[in-house]
């Protein structure tokens, strides 16, 4: 199954989030984009992937382009394992957590679409899962910041509870925007994720001023979150304490299981290396009797990659949605939830391939295209 080509693609879809857009990483933030990979094989399969993000996608794509996909065609895509090492310790040199391990986690991905395809199997099956419930896993409302707008708080919380969501995260720094959001879905849990934003000693106060309030869990309250010693003072509070979106590999998760930082982990795969790495840092946290919840803030094959993942591995899947309303997706319906809930797909691979007609409609520009060279 020899990989013959690999084009990588930027699109792009308008959303609307309940309140103005924020900036990301100090760039306007109006459109939803995904890093789309596909990769080919000489009999004409072709396998999808996802590679992180947001405003990192001009640096992954270069990545991707000039360094990654080059290392990876003309060989076979079944080599997952091999493919990871050789690629990974060929690229360790430029940075063991960012761009380049995004751009190979998207390409890892798609490797595991055409295995799937290949053998007729749906991801979750190729993970050893049971047919996953028709119903579908739980998802949570991950919402944007609303910069401590207490009443969009407030409005986009009750709003997503009334449309099925029983688990209800905040992007907000105060302990009024936890109450604000407790009042608006009594019944609804709910949790804070303040993108390390603070250091120990503050990250403590503010955990002392919240360990009262219910709350589900608090993510990822440390800076800078390799700070796995000052991460674990904050359990002695008795939150939940979560972290891993930022966690490089598998080696990263040890360090923060052994220093006993954290409660439920958050591997993502199109950041940390792909399917092969989270399958481990699953099993690690299985050893250490830390949950996992994955982040999955994406919208296209890494989203669906998410759900197989739970669905196959985690024993209580809760997929993270972020609280948003896309105009449309190439991937519908595969990255919808309904009733609060996201459906596991069943066609083989990721099951998820993209409507051509709405990929054209939103790419922002013609596939980039790296092709094998021809056997001599
Ligand atoms: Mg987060």
């Amino acid at each position: 199954m020899r990989i013959t080509a690999i084009e990588s693609s930027v699109v792009a879809l308008p959303f609307s989030m309940g309140g103005p857009h924020p900036l990301f990483a100090g760039q306007p933030w109006d459109r939803l984009e995904i890093l789309l990979v596909r990769v080919e094989t000489e009999e004409g399969l072709v396998g999808w992937g996802e590679a992180f993000g947001h405003a990192a996608i001009p640096a992954t794509k270069a990545a991707l382009d000039t360094i990654v996909a080059p290392l990876v065609v003309g060989r076979d895509a079944r080599d997952i394992n091999a493919i990871t090492r050789q690629v990974l310790h060929g690229v360790h040199l430029l940075g063991r957590n960012g761009p380049f391990v995004y751009a190979f986690s998207g390409i890892e991905i798609a490797l595991w679409d055409l295995l799937g395809k290949r053998s007729g199997q749906p991801l979750w099956r190729l993970l050893s899962g049971s047919a996953p419930d028709p119903a579908g896993l739980d998802a949570y409302a991950s919402l944007l910041s609303y910069g401590g707008d207490l009443e969009l708080v407030a409005r986009n919380t009750a709003d997503a509870r009334a449309q099925g969501y029983r688990h209800v995260k905040l992007h907000e720094l105060t302990r009024e925007a936890v109450l604000a959001a407790k009042a608006a879905a009594p019944d609804a849990a709910i949790m804070l994720d303040v993108n390390c934003a603070w250091t120990p000693p503050v990250a403590r106060d503010m955990a002392a001023s919240l360990a009262r309030d219910g709350l589900a869990w608090l993510e990822e309250p440390v800076w800078p979150p390799e700070d796995s010693a000052g991460l674990a003072s904050l359990r002695r509070f008795g939150i939940p304490l979560t972290a891993g979106e930022n966690t490089a590999g598998l080696f990263g998760f040890r360090a923060l299981m052994e220093a006993g930082a954290i409660d439920i982990a958050q591997p993502s795969v199109t950041k940390l290396g792909g399917i092969g790495e989270m399958l481990q840092v699953i099993a690690l946290a299985r050893a250490h009797g830390v949950e996992v919840v994955p982040h999955c803030p994406y919208f296209g094959p890494g989203f669906v990659a998410t759900v197989h993942i739970a669905a196959a591995q985690v024993e209580r899947p809760l997929i993270e949605v972020l609280w948003l309303e896309m105009e449309a997706n190439p991937f519908d319906p595969w990255v919808r939830v309904r009733d609060g809930k996201v459906e596991v797909p069943t066609a083989p691979g990721l099951g998820c391939d993209p409507d051509p007609a709405v990929l054209a409609r939103y790419r922002r520009a013609a596939p980039t295209r790296i092709e094998a060279r021809r056997a001599a």
